[in-house]
């Protein structure tokens, strides 16, 4: 017999899959004895079977009746009482915390007659007919489905009328009239009337929110979070506690740590006479938690032990939803709390310094991602100018971007390719589609704990809120600052997360601070502790990873900043840039070439340019290997575009002239050359048996470089590479030629020569016959772009736009496999080439040199695999230092 109810008492916070986060944290809690109102939870199976079936599962309310009945005998009092109604909340809270994106119900009970018992035994009319207005509104809106804005129109408008800013001042008699208009629009918009029976509110509210886990805002959530679809929402009934009963008491959001710094100190907002949802709705405006300190120093001291408690318990940062009802204080939600990148490693760095992680833990709490996120530059402060606006600095980094004031806006123009910061009083739910879409959220009201701050910080967005100096007005399109600068939709702003400040135009960017530590170790005054945290977590990656880290790198200046951020040495070097350039012309003739002496001439000049670039190459990564790989691409990429070519020809003959000469000879060339498919076409290791004399030209340049190193007092540790072999025999054949030129060389420079030939693994017909290819090879290189195009049969040019945007509409995948490695398919070829490779040759080398060398998934991947290396560009090397280190944890 499936169970789908279980009381607080009875949960924990290892059952969040069932219960849910808030619902598993809410058992935590109330085991650890902290003052939680009573209640219980509808698991996620419930809703689950609900939704697939679209009705209640057999039994479900039954176990609710007998856990209500319990809750009911423990109160004294029934649901909805007419002289003393217990009252409830419905609460969604699914397994991953979707701030905001689904439904709660407050002040379940509430009817014509209890209203009047409410009001009696409270002593005050007001309290009573203001729960009761917002029962009518919220139910009237969550389950109802009536426009909430309709309410909210009309709660303003008689506020309006009566001359207030808030609605504390409404006395009892509007909040009943109010009452009366709710229920009437109800009436008019639905046909149908809001339910007087207090079981009837219970369970429709609960299926309500049951259904909102499909509502369109929780599934882009989910979709921006990669949440799965199919966990469902658990639903917490709760006896309610009052935070509107008058100025003793109150609601409240509050963080054990800065939630955006990581530093210590308590960080929340609190708002007396209120309901905790208005605390994040940003409707009034709150006071910070240190001046409930001087309102209600009990409550203040409860609440500071309870959330040492709760840091300790969870060893984390935790944030917390109070509320304070006369004097009484009660925890209503608890969970991890979310976290900007640099609190992440301040925090772990911290709480390993407080001995309540370790330092493993430590590492496991901080994120490639996040360190990728702190990489990116940050605004030069000395050329900033003055600012528009200060705010809340809600979420750390620099974004620039055309100012636009809703989100329907920003997701056109960000569809459209331009940069978009959006700007909004608060944010809802509803602007989630444009906060996806903009660089960065720009608000005029709210604090740390407001939707727009929570969600930001969520997606790794930059976020200033609660600029209260500018007046944004929708409407107009428009802010203005209080210098009475205004901003029109379109203009271009900065917004500084980490600062919380606005600028009006581009401000310049400069390197972060992490980069300049990585750059050259130095430190940064503000933020040295970030800098830091940073460098712990990258040095108990480097003591725990067995990956080494290399990088992709083709020129001396990339090698060096390789090497300054911990690569190991190079995995991929390409020569094919090398061509480039005035070489270009060089390369030409090399095509063009009539006779084998014309070929012979273009690949003697390109010989000592190609040395020098070794030559470089070596010294920067002295000591470190450094694998180079053999010319890929198809050769028409050296030469000009055919329709360049042709339109010069032809607009030459317009004029009446002849034609240049060479231009003819290249068209002709390149029509000769052309190819459907050239990524499938002539090029990598068919190049080398195809075109005579390249492999001998590239090779001796290796060598000759490899021999000047050492007679200069080097260590060069040259390996070559062959790429886009598919067969062993391919590999064979300029195996034996590099073999011979490198013997030629050592015998011609009067040095031993040792550099190890292997290959690139990036067809799938590679990786099915890597036993043979092993061989020949003494290292892999896993090309896991091609090898992803070449497995799935799309070109990776052409298909991003094509599309990939459906694909991942429709959940074919729901990452890009050419970012994250397809672990299913390629990944299954990875593993075949790894176990069949070392079957034949035990001490085969393996790296892995694609763009998912530096992704972190990929890079935990890789380690399981049993690789020996990552190679990615030099700006993923820490990254891939840091992912490394936790896929060894
Ligand atoms: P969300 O997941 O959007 O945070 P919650 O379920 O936490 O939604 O509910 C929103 C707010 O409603 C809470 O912050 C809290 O202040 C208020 N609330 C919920 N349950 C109760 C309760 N039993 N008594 C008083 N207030 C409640
Ligand atoms: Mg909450
Ligand atoms: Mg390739």
């Amino acid at each position: 017999m499936v169970r789908y109810v279980y009381d607080f008492t009875e949960g924990g916070r290892d059952m969040a899959d069932l219960l849910g986060g808030k619902g598993s944290n809410l058992a935590e809690m109330t085991r650890l004895g902290l003052p939680v109102p009573p209640g219980f939870t509808l698991t996620t199976e419930a809703c689950r079977a609900f939704l697939e079936t679209g009705s209640e599962p057999a039994g479900l309310w039954r176990e609710v009746s007998a856990h209500l009945a319990a809750l009911e005998a423990s109160a004294g009092r029934s649901l909805g009482q007419p002289d003393d109604p217990l009252l409830l909340s419905v609460r969604s809270g699914a397994k991953f915390s979707m701030p905001g994106m689904m439904e709660t119900i407050l002040d379940i009970g509430l009817n014509d007659d209890s209203v009047l018992g409410l009001a009696k035994v409270s002593g005050s009319e007001r309290f009573a007919w203001d729960s009761y207005r917002r029962l009518v509104q919220m139910f009237g809106s969550t389950v109802m489905g009536v426009d909430s804005s309709r309410f909210e129109q009309s709660l303003a408008l008689l506020k309006e009328l009566r001359g207030v800013q808030d609605d504390v001042r409404l006395p009892a008699s509007d909040l009943a009239e109010l009452v009366e208009t709710f229920k009437n629009l109800i009436h008019l918009e639905t046909g149908d009337h809001f339910p007087q029976s207090p079981a009837e509110q219970l369970r429709r509210a609960v299926m309500a929110v049951f259904e909102s886990w499909n509502g369109e805002r929780a599934r882009v959530y989910r979709r921006r979070e990669h949440i799965a679809d199919d966990l469902g929402t658990a639903v917490n009934v709760q006896r309610m506690v009052f935070g509107n009963l008058g100025s003793d008491s109150g609601s409240g959001v509050a963080f054990t740590r800065d939630p955006a710094t990581g530093r210590p100190g308590l960080y929340g907002d609190y708002l007396p006479d209120a309901q905790g949802e208005d605390v994040v709705a940003g409707i009034r405006n709150t006071v910070p938690l240190a001046e409930l300190e001087r309102l209600d120093a009990t409550s203040y001291d409860g609440l500071r032990t309870h959330m040492r408690t709760l840091e300790r318990h969870y060893r984390d940062l935790c944030d917390i939803e109070f509320t304070i009802e006369r004097g009484t204080l009660w925890m209503l939600q608890t969970r991890v709390g979310k976290r900007t990148a640099e609190a992440a490693f301040v925090l772990a760095a911290a709480l390993a310094d407080e001995g309540l992680i370790t330092p493993d833990e430590a590492l496991d709490r901080v994120s490639g991602e996040g360190l990728a996120r702190l990489m990116f530059p940050r605004f030069d402060t000395d050329s900033t100018g003055t600012a528009l606006a200060h705010g809340v600095p809600a979420s750390p980094g620099a974004a620039v971007g055309a100012a636009v004031f809703d989100s329907a806006q920003a997701v056109r123009r960000a569809a459209a390719g331009e940069k978009v910061v959006l700007v909004r009083q608060e944010t809802t739910p509803d602007d989630l589609p444009g906060m996806i879409a903009a660089q960065a959220v720009l608000t005029s009201r709210g604090g740390k704990t407001s939707h727009a701050a929570v969600v930001a910080r969520g997606m790794g967005k930059v976020c200033v809120c609660g600029a209260e100096e500018l007046t944004v007005d929708t409407e107009a399109r428009r802010f203005t600052a209080a210098d009475g600068t205004v901003i029109r939709e379109g203009t271009i702003v900065s917004v500084d997360g980490s600062a919380g400040a606005v600028y009006a135009g581009p401000v310049p960017l400069v390197d972060s601070a992490v980069i300049r530590y990585l750059e050259d170790g130095s430190g940064d005054g503000g933020s040295q502790y970030v800098v830091d945290a940073v460098a712990r977590a990258l040095a108990r990656a480097d003591t725990v990873r067995r990956l080494e880290v290399r990088a992709n790198a083709d020129t001396p200046e990339d090698a060096e900043r390789a090497r300054r951020f911990g690569a190991q040495g190079i995995g991929l070097c390409r020569t094919e840039h090398m061509f480039l350039g005035e070489r270009r012309e060089l390369v030409e003739q090399m095509i063009l070439a009539g006779t084998d002496a014309e070929r012979e001439k273009a690949l003697a000049d390109l010989l000592p340019l190609q040395r020098q670039d070794f030559v470089a190459i070596l010294e920067a990564m002295d000591g470190l290997p450094v694998t180079i790989r053999l010319l890929d691409p198809p050769l028409h990429e050296f030469l000009p575009d055919p329709t360049e070519l042709a339109v010069r020809i032809a607009s030459a003959q317009a004029r009446g002239e002849d034609p240049d000469a060479h231009d003819a000879e290249l068209l002709s060339a390149v029509n000769r050359m052309h190819e459907e498919n050239p990524m499938l076409g002539l090029r990598g290791v068919r190049l080398g048996l195809v075109v005579p004399g390249l492999v001998a030209m590239q090779v001796q340049a290796i060598g000759e470089a490899v021999g000047e190193r050492l007679l200069a007092g080097g260590t060069p540790k040259a390996e070559i590479m062959v790429p886009l072999v598919g067969d062993v025999r391919e590999l064979r054949l300029v195996r034996e030629e590099v073999q011979r030129v490198l013997a030629e060389v050592s015998r011609a420079a009067g040095v031993a020569l040792d550099c190890p030939v292997g290959t690139m693994i990036e067809l799938p017909r590679a990786a099915l016959t890597a036993g043979r290819i092993a061989e020949e090879a003494e290292f892999f290189s896993f090309g896991t772009n091609d090898l992803t195009q070449t497995t799935w049969g799309f070109s990776r040019d052409d298909v991003e736009a094509e599309f990939f945007s459906a694909y991942l509409d429709k959940g074919v995948f729901s990452t890009s496999p050419f970012e994250t490695l397809d672990r299913e398919g390629v990944g299954r070829l990875v593993g075949i080439a790894v176990a069949e490779g070392r079957a034949v040759r035990p001490d085969l080398k393996i790296g892995v040199c694609g763009e998912h060398g530096g992704d972190p998934d990929s890079v935990h991947f890789f380690h399981t695999a049993g690789l020996d290396y990552v190679s990615c560009s030099p700006f993923r090397v820490p990254v891939a230092r840091l992912e490394a280190g936790r896929a060894a944890l």
